[in-house]
């Protein structure tokens, strides 16, 4: 264990085997927290970020759901030391970046909308500690939208600081129920879109419907009409992200991505595929401490 600073160590480092991700695991404050460096090749030094030490808005196919951990919202004191960190220890400095995107990603474990004005706070830090080592610093958030008078605020916020940031909707079903159901606590679909188009407008940033299709849940016939209809002559791309699986859950990824794709696309829907990445060293969508607990803890 190594410290890094009043109340903050360094427990392990993990590299995936599969791809260039790096998984940082630290105890903060007594709890573990975990960042990932993604490196794809592409012109960016992606690091995904946690904004809580766990979480309890229970979606159905998150493994954090599983665990009834203390959930305490993050800092920038947390939070930028240990970017601070994983940029020192993997030398990004000194490599060939000034014609690099640095990108810091709130997709790691927690909801960013319950954490605004850390994760705002956060942005704000990173941002005027970067910029000159890279041509462009930039941010992303993923969010359920728990509540409306939330998405208000942040809009608001992020306008007012002049953030570069995408939104990215976890919208994972187009049907009410079905939606609900895999995420409780989200808001109505179609107050959700609005308020994506409503950020899109405000801040002069982009966003994107992030969606995991699952096999015989989310992938049916009546989800793709739902899909187009509620897409269509939005201007908002959709991703479909590879579904991680979750031990606990019997969900298991669908096959029907390209099926799905070709008919949005024809309908003039972008669309995007991603893999994310990190999945062998539990570092990627809907993993993030699960390594810790199944397995470190049980040591
Ligand atoms: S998917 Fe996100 S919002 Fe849902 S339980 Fe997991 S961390 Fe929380």
């Amino acid at each position: 264990m190594k410290t890094i600073g009043l109340d903050l160590k360094l427990l392990d480092k993990v590299y995936s085997k599969v791809d260039k991700t790096v998984k940082f695991v630290f105890l903060s404050r007594g709890q573990i927290i975990e960042f990932s460096y993604i490196n794809k090749d592409d012109g960016k030094d992606i690091i995904c970020v946690p904004v809580q030490t766990a979480c309890n808005l229970m979606c159905e196919f998150c493994f954090l759901s599983d665990y009834d951990l203390q959930v305490r919202n993050l800092t920038p004191k947390e939070i930028a030391p240990c970017i601070d960190y994983v940029v020192q220890d993997l030398n990004l400095l000194t490599r060939l970046n000034r014609n690099k995107v640095f990108l810091i990603s709130f997709m790691g474990c927690g909801e960013p909308l319950l954490n605004i004005q850390n994760v705002i706070e956060s942005c704000r830090q990173i941002r005027d500690k970067y910029q000159k080592n890279y041509q462009v610093v930039r941010f992303a958030v993923a969010s359920l939208i728990p509540k409306m008078e939330l998405m208000e605020k942040f809009v608001d916020s992020v306008r007012k600081n002049q953030i570069p940031l995408k939104f990215h909707l976890s919208l994972h079903s187009p049907d009410f129920k079905a939606r609900k159901w895999l995420m409780p606590a989200a808001s109505s679909i179609r107050e959700s879109i609005d308020a994506v188009l409503y950020f899109m407008k405000c801040t002069n940033n982009s966003a994107e419907i992030h969606y995991a299709l699952i096999d015989g849940v989310n992938d049916r016939e009546e989800d793709l009409f739902k899909l187009v209809e509620l897409l269509k002559n939005r201007n908002i791309p959709i991703k479909f992200l590879v579904y991680n699986k979750k031990p606990s859950a019997s969900f298991i990824k669908s096959p029907r991505i390209d099926y799905f794709r070709k008919i949005l696309e024809k309908e003039g829907i972008a669309t995007e595929f991603y893999i994310p990445p990190g999945a062998d060293i539990g570092s990627s969508c809907g993993q993030f401490l699960m390594d810790y607990y199944e397995k470190y803890n049980k040591k």
